[in-house]
């Protein structure tokens, strides 16, 4: 598996080409944005085929799981990775990343400047199951399945005692036990990115896990910091304590309703003054 998406790696920029002159047909990205664009209807049906999404893991219902990746000519100044709809009901978390897809079609200011990977939607089948869950299609809480170093002590003794069981987040019966987690996990191996943005709904809140030489946000727009903690199983526990890396989590106000465009302008700002001040330009400091 793991050699299957190092070959996958290795080939993506030939295909980004080869799909730029050519429309992709590969998993049929116009019949994913059809099935999306149903379960969500804020997103166009337009913007999600102009996103041109690429086809790149697959989940347990064998949907495809699209990315879209933004690289500078040069090397790039930081590597960003923004992961939305890891809960398929948190329809917002999926928008939002669409319009931010949006905003690097049109190359400007710093952000040009990044190596982005863009995964609009990590878990398509809660997505698009009637209704949308926050689980995937093996009722497991992608967000508490990651291979944290404390899962298997931990994690299902956190699911019975501090959930009581809750199904919404069930762990999974093993560390990294779903297509789409595993998956994610590799990525951020292979990728090695500098920061992970993660978006999800309804707390209203900025979350942050990292290394204490990183400065968290202190808002993105009108979400404030406000640390949550962590849990058995995390993207936050495996990306931010674990692999040191810094990441954000946005909470946006509502699962169902996108913030007004004034609201979005500004999250987009922030984040990126964030990522400016704190990664770039920390990483030409410490490299002088
Ligand atoms: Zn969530």
């Amino acid at each position: 598996m793991r050699r299957h998406l190092l070959l996958l790696s290795l080939l993506l920029p030939v295909q980004t080409a080869a799909t730029a002159a050519t429309p992709a047909v590969a998993g049929d990205p116009h019949g994913w944005c059809r099935n999306v664009t149903r379960a969500i209807p804020q997103i166009k049906l337009t913007s999600c085929i102009s996103a041109e999404l690429k086809p790149w893991a697959k989940s347990v219902n064998g949907r495809h799981i699209m990315i879209r990746e933004f690289a500078p000519a040069k090397a790039p100044a930081a590597r960003v990775l923004v992961i939305g709809g890891i809960h398929g009901d948190e329809l917002t978390s999926v928008s939002i990343v669409f319009r931010w897809i949006e905003q690097l079609k049109q190359p400007a200011g710093e952000a040009s400047r990044y190596q982005w990977r863009v995964i609009p939607v990590l878990n398509p089948d809660g997505l698009l199951a009637k209704p949308p869950t926050r689980v995937n299609a093996r009722g497991v809480d992608l967000n508490r399945n990651f291979p944290t170093e404390n899962w298997s002590r931990e994690a299902a003794r956190y699911w019975s005692v501090s959930t009581r069981r809750d199904p919404r987040r069930f762990p999974g019966t093993a560390p990294g036990s779903e297509p789409e987690s595993s998956w994610l996990h590799n990525e951020i191996k292979a990728f090695k990115p500098d920061v992970i943005i993660s978006v999800h709904a309804p707390h209203s809140v900025l979350d942050f896990d990292g290394p204490p030489n990183v400065k968290p946000p202190s808002k993105f727009g009108r979400l404030y910091l406000h640390r949550l903690g962590v849990y058995p199983g995390s993207l936050g526990n495996f990306g931010g304590l674990q692999e040191g890396i810094p990441v954000v989590t946005l909470e946006l106000p509502h699962a169902l309703d996108m913030p007004k465009e004034e609201e979005l302008a500004h999250v987009w700002r922030d984040m990126q003054d964030w990522l400016k001040r704190n990664l770039v330009d920390r990483k030409a400091a410490s490299a002088q």
